[in-house]
């Protein structure tokens, strides 16, 4: 096949999860060339989109590892970009329980690593503390420790954020575009994608589970990316406020353990595990790994309702053989951002910095004159105050059409969606939650397609839910 041959660019990054619109969200910030290419549908569609959700204060890590310095520095930078990029963030705070004794020498000791890594305001609380601030936890509990910087964050309004700023200030983002190989070139890369060979003086490799194999492309075989799969259960708005902080047990040589948190949207979430996964796409659920999410949540929130669950997913983690990030560059102008298990989600925007300016740096690039700071995000009529929502609806009808019930989402919010991006039912979901709530889009998705198709003139048969091999209509 003959693909169209685009030269000129200074960077290719490779993968459009949290990691790589971060490092476009940096980079663009410089006076240099910028393409981001994404081999599915939509920004956001491999672990980006399903994962606890947590900025982490930063307590885990192991001290002086690159997950610890990037983590804290991503909590601070999130807190910091909130306003400016419009994120769904809450700044909730964090509290790991402790059940024994055994438990609360191993807070302590969280404690002190807390400490070196600079976690801010870090303190273990007593029992009578843990349950004023939480009066649902298990009355088993003994202390915990408190993480006032800890927060809760929707995973892919993040990468939409950074993804339409980077777009703002001049990233080409390629979607529907798989990376097959890359090829030393004169003057730095030729990169070969299903459509097109890009010329580029640097390339960045934030593929997540396929980081391994874009690494062996470009600089041969070096670590091995084993993915590991989390199920969660997600419950019905109803159960907001049983907890307000996210719930932590003590964590295991597993990971951090079944959480019990609000998501930014007033739902609670409980997990998740952490087992061998059947392969990089294999993001089944089983009734076995979800009734242990379930028994592992009610043991810090014992009045946990399961009969208000509504829906189960599993998210994909990119475990690297190294145990730590991988950020470097390995041959002269291909950076690795490789092997971002959690808390990479946290950790992005600082992640963004590192493997950012070194890519500038290798360039040699310049600092643009004129940036565009600012991202606004989607106006949601139903959180404004009545007033306004009316006058919103008097300048455009259409956001006084409720299309979503659940989740009260009008006809103009998704059409904003759309303008922004999104070509497929997830797409427009996962902007505006349009599907995402109790009914879980069984009244709102013919009406939704409808807006797809009228927007984008795609033929209602070729709607799909998240790309090709998943239309609706047969
Ligand atoms: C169960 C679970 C819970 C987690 N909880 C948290 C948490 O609470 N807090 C936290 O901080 N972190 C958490 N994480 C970690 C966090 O989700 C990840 O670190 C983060 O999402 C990784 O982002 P990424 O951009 O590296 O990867 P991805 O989001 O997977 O993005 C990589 C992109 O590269 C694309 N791609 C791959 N190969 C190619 C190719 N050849 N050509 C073009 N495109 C390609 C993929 O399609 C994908 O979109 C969790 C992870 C899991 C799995």
């Amino acid at each position: 096949m003959d693909r169209e041959r685009l030269s000129g660019y200074d960077a290719v990054i490779i993968g459009g999860g949290c990691v790589g619109t971060a490092i476009a969200w940096y980079l663009s910030r410089y006076d240099i060339r910028i393409c981001l290419v994404e081999k599915e549908s939509d920004i956001s569609e491999g672990t980006t989109k399903a994962n606890s959700g947590i900025v982490h204060a930063g307590y885990d890590p192991l001290p002086g590892s690159l997950k610890a310095t990037l983590n804290v520095r991503g909590n601070s930078l999130i807190h910091q970009l909130a306003q400016q990029l419009s994120l769904d963030f809450r700044p909730n705070g964090a509290l790991v329980i402790a059940f024994s004794a055994e438990d609360v020498r191993t807070l302590e000791g969280l404690l002190e690593r807390g400490r070196r890594n600079g976690v801010p305001g870090i303190s273990i609380l007593s029992r009578s503390e843990v349950l004023s601030r939480e009066p649902n936890l298990s009355p088993g509990v003994q202390a915990a420790l408190f993480l006032p910087t800890s927060g809760i964050i929707c995973p892919f309004s993040l990468a939409y954020a950074f993804a339409e700023n980077a777009r703002d200030n001049g990233t080409e983002i390629r979607l529907r575009e798989e990376v097959l190989s890359i090829q030393a070139a004169e003057g730095g890369f030729d990169v070969r994608t299903s459509r097109a060979v890009i010329r580029t003086r640097c390339v960045v490799n934030a593929a997540g589970l396929y980081a391994d194999e874009v690494h062996a492309m470009a600089a041969g075989p070096g670590f091995s990316i084993t993915p590991r799969r989390g199920e969660y259960v997600l419950l019905d708005k109803s159960e907001a406020g049983i907890v307000g902080s996210t719930i932590f047990q003590v964590p295991t040589a597993a990971g951090k353990g079944v959480l019990v948190t609000p998501t930014v949207h007033g739902n609670i979430m409980c997990g998740p595990d952490n087992i061998a996964a059947g392969g990089k796409d294999d993001l089944s659920t089983v009734g076995q790994g979800l009734a242990y999410v379930m028994a592992s949540a009610a043991r810090s929130v014992p009045s946990l309702d399961f009969r208000k669950v509504i829906t189960s997913f599993a998210g994909l983690r990119a475990h690297p053989d190294s145990g730590d990030f991988i950020i470097g560059m390995p041959v002269p102008g291909f950076i690795d951002a490789a092997g971002i298990e959690s808390p990479g989600l946290s950790a992005s925007p600082a992640i963004g910095e590192m493997a950012g300016s070194m890519a500038a740096e290798y360039l040699g690039a310049r600092r643009r004159r004129h940036v565009i700071e600012e991202r606004k995000g989607i106006v949601r009529p139903a959180s404004l105050p009545m007033e306004e929502r009316r006058r919103l609806i008097a300048s455009d009808p259409l956001y006084g059409n409720i299309i979503c019930r659940c989740e009260e989402v009008s006809e103009g919010e998704i059409v904003e969606a759309i303008r922004r991006g999104a070509a497929t039912l997830d797409g427009v979901k996962r902007r505006v939650r349009a599907g995402m709530g109790r009914c879980q889009s069984g009244f709102c998705m013919p009406r939704v397609m409808e807006i797809l198709s009228r927007e984008t003139g795609i033929p209602m048969e070729d709607i799909c839910r998240n790309g090709e091999g998943s239309e609706v209509i047969i």
